[in-house]
C-alpha cells in the first residue's frame, strides 16, 4: 500500500514541488497552504477554490494528519483545558490549554512518551513509543483552537518529550505556526523546554531564533542532578551552563531556567546559595516549580513556606525569580498522567 504524503507537515516549497510534480499552477500551492495552516480546514473536500481533480489526488494521495480527540476534561476553576489525543499509530498524548490575562497558550507534546527518564516524570515511565511530526504538533493547535473558538496566541513545548530530541520535526513546527500564511503566532509567544542536550542547544542557536529557550535544570549541582535527571550524566552542568551563555550571548534572548522543587533533594538554603551563585551572572530568569506529585514516582513537593523562601534567597543573590502559578488544579492528574491512566485502561 502506498503510504500517503503527510501535507500538515510541508512548507510552502515542497507544497510548490509537489503540485509542480502534479503539473499544476503554482499559485495553487499558497491556495493550499492558506487552507491547511490559516483556514486550517481538515477536508480537502472544503477547499472549494482548488479544482475537483486536484481535491481528489489529495485526497487520494496525501493526509491532514489530524489527531482524534478522546477525552476532554475542563477545570471548573480556571477554564483551563486537558485533552488526549490519539495518534494514527494508536499511540496517545496529552496537551493542556491554559488561559491567561494575556492570551491563550497551549502546552504541546512533541514526542509520545519520554526516553529521557527523569526520575520524577510521568511521560517517561514507559520510554518513548515515537516522535511526532510537524503536523501532529501543529494539529494540537488548530484542534484546542477550533474546540475553544478563541485564537491560541502562545504556545510551550513542555508537554510530552524532548523537543531536541525531535529536532527537525520541532523546527519546522516553529516555522510554520510562525508562517504569516498561516497561524501567524510570533516566535516570542513560544518556549521550547530542554532537559539541556547540549548539543542540539548549540545548533538551535545558529537558528537564531526569537523564541524562548527553558532549560529544565532542578539542581544547582551535578552530583543531585544526576540523581534526577540521568540526562546529566553525558550533559555536565559546566558544559550545559556554557552552552546556556553562548544561546543567550547569539540571540540576545533572556533564558529561563526550570527548577521543580522537590522535598528534602533540591529545595535546601544551601542549594539555593549554590544555585544563585552559578547564575547569577547570565542573562536569565528562574522559574520554580511546585513539585507535582506522581504516584509511580517517590517525590514530593516542598512546602509553599520554603518555595518562598527559596525564591527569596535566589532573589537577595541577584537572580529573578518567579513561583509558576498552578492552573487547572481540580483536573489534576500530574504532567503525563492522563496519558497514562488511558494507556492502563
Ligand atoms: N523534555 C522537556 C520538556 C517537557 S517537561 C524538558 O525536560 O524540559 C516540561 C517541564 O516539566 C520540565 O521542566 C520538566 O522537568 C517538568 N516536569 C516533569 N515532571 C514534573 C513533575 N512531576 N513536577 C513538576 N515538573 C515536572
Amino acid at each position: 500500500m502506498m503510504t500517503k504524503k503527510d501535507i500538515l507537515s510541508m512548507d510552502l516549497e515542497q507544497l510548490e514541488q509537489l503540485l509542480k510534480e502534479w503539473k499544476e499552477p503554482k499559485f495553487r500551492a499558497k491556495q493550499l497552504f492558506a487552507w491547511l495552516h490559516e483556514k486550517q480546514v481538515t477536508d480537502f473536500a472544503k477547499m472549494t477554490n482548488l479544482s475537483q481533480s486536484l481535491r481528489e489526488k489529495l485526497q487520494a494521495e496525501t493526509k491532514i494528519s489530524a489527531l482524534d480527540m478522546v477525552e476532554k476534561l475542563v477545570s471548573k476553576e480556571d477554564g483551563t483545558r486537558k485533552y488526549l489525543f490519539a495518534l494514527e499509530n494508536g499511540s496517545v498524548i496529552e496537551s493542556v490549554l491554559m488561559q491567561y490575562d494575556y492570551g491563550n497558550t497551549v502546552c504541546v507534546s512533541t514526542q509520545a512518551g519520554c526516553r529521557m527518564g527523569c526520575r520524577f516524570c510521568a511521560s517517561t515511565l514507559d520510554g518513548v513509543e515515537r516522535s511526532l511530526t510537524a503536523g501532529e504538533m501543529l494539529s494540537q493547535i488548530y484542534q484546542i483552537q477550533k474546540d475553544l473558538g478563541q485564537r491560541i496566541s502562545g504556545v510551550v513545548l513542555m508537554g510530552s518529550g524532548e523537543p531536541l530530541d525531535n529536532y527537525e520535526n520541532v523546527l519546522r513546527f516553529i516555522k510554520l505556526l510562525n508562517d504569516p500564511m498561516g497561524q501567524n503566532m510570533g516566535q516570542r509567544h513560544m518556549t521550547l523546554s530542554t532537559c539541556g542536550l547540549i548539543e542540539k542547544m548549540y545548533d538551535l542557536a545558529e537558528q537564531q531564533l526569537q523564541i524562548t529557550l527553558a532549560v529544565s535544570l532542578h539542581a544547582p549541582n551535578d552530583e543531585i542532578r544526576k540523581q534526577i535527571m540521568p540526562v546529566a550524566k553525558a550533559n555536565p552542568m559546566d558544559k550545559l551552563l556554557q552552552s546556556c551563555q553562548a544561546y543567550t550571548d547569539k540571540t540576545k534572548r533572556r533564558l529561563t531556567f526550570e527548577y521543580a522543587l522537590m522535598q528534602g533533594v533540591n529545595d535546601s538554603d544551601a542549594c539555593a546559595r549554590e544555585l544563585a551563585s552559578r547564575l547569577r551572572q547570565m542573562l536569565c530568569h528562574v522559574n520554580l516549580i511546585p513539585m507535582n506529585p506522581v504516584k509511580e514516582r517517590a517525590y514530593t513537593k516542598t512546602s509553599k513556606a520554603q518555595v518562598q523562601r527559596f525564591a527569596t534567597i535566589l532573589q537577595q543573590n541577584g537572580v529573578e525569580t518567579t513561583i509558576r502559578r498552578k492552573l487547572g488544579s481540580d483536573i489534576d492528574a500530574a504532567c503525563g498522567q492522563l496519558r497514562r491512566r488511558y494507556m492502563q485502561k
